[in-house]
């Protein structure tokens, strides 16, 4: 385990000069919900015995980490279906203050209100929840599936646990585009940062991604009529910009990887629950992290990681405004990790 930062040499940084301090690794592609924007109703998931173990995971956290990396999220498909999920939170919290600044999650929820206190012992502090409607309903038709009032259950324990939430809501024309102001003053009444999100063009699913697509500038404009939106100057070195929404006094971000897109920052790279080390969302360029993981030793990894960082490339390049277009890759934002 590191105690001092790593040397210079030895963190991890692009053919671009880009240093990767954040990694988001998904623990499962699995997930109890089938949001339309991202999953067919009938999807084929990783067969189990591909997927790393816990202990597997935490090894490669502790390799990044070693390598400069200071942030980790937890994702998936959904991280909390994973089993043992509290284990390797506590795994891989313990990293934090060696090395490592903070660890975090994205959820669905549905099943946070379990896990909340065991999240927040293994030292979260705060996470991502998607939360797409608050109308029953609608919510219930976006995931095909989903529970609101679990959803709400388990953002009331990440709260009560001490665990500050930001709302991730995807802008789905003619399908959520109308709770956009109520959901940003229901985050402002219950202290969570609300992030927007355009829908990308990852993965097959059951529909056309291009009647969903609704373009964030417009979004922006829309609130504007209602909120003054001051720029804020939080950065994470990834795709949000943020402003204060004044005289609600909520933080709202805008995540716009179609209308603008602000790799040239990018700090990140994303690992499977199968240990594929991808190095953008948008391209299929890999190495397979768990064959160095199983069969080598720290040197092989250190060289994988190396070569990785010479794959990552300077952008993506999605597009979304040609109807039946095929995505930018096959892969789905659940396998790759959002
Ligand atoms: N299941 C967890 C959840 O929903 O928070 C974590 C994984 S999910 C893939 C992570 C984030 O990706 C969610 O906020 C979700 O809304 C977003 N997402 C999934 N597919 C997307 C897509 N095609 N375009 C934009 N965002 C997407
Ligand atoms: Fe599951 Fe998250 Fe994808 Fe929805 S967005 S289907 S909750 S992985």
């Amino acid at each position: 385990m590191t105690s001092m930062p790593p040397p210079v040499s030895s963190r991890l940084s692009d053919s671009f000069g880009r240093r990767i301090t954040y990694l988001r690794m998904s623990v499962t592609d699995r997930c109890d919900l089938r949001c339309r924007y991202c999953m067919s109703e009938a999807m084929t998931f990783m067969p189990r015995r591909e997927i790393l173990s816990l202990e597997e995971i935490a090894q490669l956290a502790e390799a990044f980490v070693a390598r400069g990396v200071r942030k980790i999220r937890l994702t998936g498909g959904e991280p909390l279906v994973r089993r043992g999920i509290t284990d390797l939170a506590h795994m891989i919290g313990r990293l934090q203050g060696n090395g490592l600044d903070e660890l975090t999650l994205t959820t669905n929820a549905t099943q946070l209100a379990t896990h909340a206190a065991g999240l927040a012992d293994a030292g979260i502090r705060r996470i991502n929840v998607s939360l797409d409607s608050l109308d029953p309903d609608c919510f219930r038709h976006i995931t095909r599936r989903g529970d609101i009032a679990q959803v709400l259950g388990g953002i009331a324990a990440a709260k009560a646990a001490g665990i500050a939430i930001k709302i991730n809501m995807v802008a789905l024309k003619g399908l959520n585009d109308h709770e956009i102001d109520p959901m940003l003053r229901w985050c402002a009444a219950e202290g969570h940062d609300l992030t927007l999100i355009e829908t990308m063009p990852l993965g097959e699913i059951d529909e056309d991604r291009t009647d969903r697509y609704l373009p964030l500038d417009r979004v922006r404009a829309d609130l504007e009529r209602h909120h003054t939106l001051t720029p804020l100057p939080d950065r994470t070195g990834g795709p949000a910009r943020y402003y204060r929404a004044e005289e609600v006094g909520a933080r709202i971000g805008f995540i716009t990887p179609m209308t603008h897109n602000f790799c040239e920052d990018c700090n990140r790279v994303r690992v499977t629950a199968t240990g594929r080390l991808y190095m953008c969302l948008g391209h299929d360029d890999k190495v397979d992290l768990r064959t160095a993981l199983r069969n080598g030793g720290p040197a092989e990894l250190d060289a994988l990681l190396n070569q990785a960082m010479r794959l990552k490339p300077l952008r993506h390049d999605f597009r979304i405004e040609r109807r039946d277009a095929a995505p930018a890759v096959e892969r789905h934002m659940s396998v790759t990790g959002g």
